[in-house]
């Protein structure tokens, strides 16, 4: 026997059985994003690896370590995407979607990226991702995050924690990157390796750090919020007072930079205490200066992100999957000509109940063995076709579920009649 080919590390297959759940909390999600009047939109996987490196930015984490690059035939350099705006941006400014117009946009699917795969984080993984361009002030943030407490309301989930900052305008945050610089630089013999690496390039990276030797240093040192320019700190109060006015509760974290070198002002994420380390469920925030940076005219710009290995982890369905699950028709056959007929009836069954799952027994069998197929498959009721009945010209009707005895019935008033069984 050959050797057995293995699946790519931290890509794992979802199995029927973990795919009922992922429809439903895919199911939910898409009607709230109708509710809020967004659209969906489908880019590619694979994009110019130049679009992410000029988006997410070279001295992220993202572009530096964790992308999945490669030559393909052409010389061309393409990189498996690691999150979706930048692909979203591309196609908008391709296809002039942006200019002069308002456009609330979701997408769902798979993204890459090289990182140590532990629960809650794998190579290969999912977002459903929303972005609306050309709403420049604070009422589209909160809506965004209306939106998203209402997901976790649909699904029934135990309480997140959302954790708000605003990282200014370009401008304000240069000063406070050069203010944080020589904070740290100040510090220099208490950082580690990895706070080291960031404090020429990305010091607010270092914010981020979980090491507990540098939670006090971090914590003294100079706060975002306090470097604002004057436009940014009245959006961010806006959308703060907005928050109150609902009663939506939030903490201010000064030390939430996010991963991405894009964003502007509002910045914000969902996180839980039932992940353990992988705590964050949704992050986004503004990039007002993105599409512009891509070659597009200026468009103001939010959007967020929704990991859901992590969303489907906190979701519990019990319940909800049996609701789902359609009725079950299976087929049994013997003979020959019963074995041609139940091709002709479950065409007809599938012709008048689309809903219904129709089944009918493959690789032959006895009688009793077939039964046991309908049962092993869940069926609601088996129909059965035998010699006796093809020359009759009827059907048997058996429940599967329930104490009820088999009948026969008409072959021409099955169709009819087949809901009573149900
Ligand atoms: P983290 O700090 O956990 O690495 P991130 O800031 O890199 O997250 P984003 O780029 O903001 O993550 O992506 C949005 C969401 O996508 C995250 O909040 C998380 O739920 C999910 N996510 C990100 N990376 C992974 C991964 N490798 N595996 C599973 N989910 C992920
Ligand atoms: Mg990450």
């Amino acid at each position: 026997m050959s050797d057995q080919i293995k699946s790519v590390r931290g890509m794992p297959a979802i199995l029927p059985g973990e795919v009922k759940k992922w429809q439903f909390v895919e199911a939910v999600a898409k009607n709230v994003l109708h509710a809020y009047s967004y659209n969906e939109i489908r880019t590619p996987v694979v994009e110019r690896s130049e679009l992410f490196q000029r988006t997410i930015g070279e001295n992220t984490d993202i572009v530096a370590k964790e992308m999945y690059t490669f030559i393909d035939r052409n010389d061309q350099s393409l990189s498996l995407r690691p999150e979706a705006t930048a692909g979203i941006i591309r196609a908008g400014i391709d296809q002039g979607f942006f200019y002069n117009q308002t456009q609330k946009l979701w997408s769902i699917g798979p993204m890459y990226r090289y990182e140590r795969p532990q629960k809650g984080r794998y190579r290969q993984f999912h977002q459903i991702n929303m972005e609306a361009f050309g709403f420049p002030g604070p009422d589209i943030d909160f809506e965004m995050i209306l939106l998203t407490g209402r997901i976790w309301k649909a699904l029934n989930l135990s309480p997140l924690q959302l954790e708000l900052n605003s990282l200014g305008s370009p401008e304000s945050r240069k000063e406070y990157k050069r203010q944080l610089q020589d904070y740290f630089h100040d510090h220099q013999k208490e950082l580690d390796e990895d706070s080291l690496r960031r404090l020429d390039r990305n010091p607010l990276r270092i914010l981020d750090s979980k090491n507990p030797d540098l939670q006090e240093i971090i914590e003294s040192a100079p706060k975002m919020v306090d470097f604002l320019d004057q436009e940014s700190n009245e959006h961010f109060e806006e959308l703060m007072a907005m928050l109150q006015d609902h009663a939506i509760e939030y903490s201010l974290n000064t030390r939430l930079v996010r991963g991405l070198d894009y964003y502007t002002r509002t910045v914000f994420e969902w996180t839980t205490d039932q992940l353990g380390a992988q705590a964050t469920v949704c992050g986004g925030g503004r990039y007002d200066a993105l599409v512009a940076e891509l070659g597009g005219k200026p468009t103001s710009a939010i959007g967020c992100a929704i990991g859901l290995e992590r969303l489907i982890e906190l979701v519990d369905v019990s319940g909800q999957n049996e609701q789902n699950n359609p009725s079950k028709i299976y087929i049994v056959a013997v003979g020959s000509k019963a074995e041609g007929e139940r091709f002709l009836l479950a065409e007809e069954l599938r012709d008048a109940y689309p809903n219904l799952s129709i089944e009918m027994n493959l690789n032959g069998g006895h009688f009793k063995q077939q039964f046991k197929r309908a049962d092993k498959a869940g069926a609601d009721i088996a129909l059965i076709l035998g010699d006796d009945e093809i020359s009759k010209q009827t059907v048997g009707v058996k429940p599967m579920r329930s104490e009820g005895h088999q009948e026969t019935v008409d072959r021409k008033e099955l169709l009819s009649i087949i809901d009573q069984f149900l």
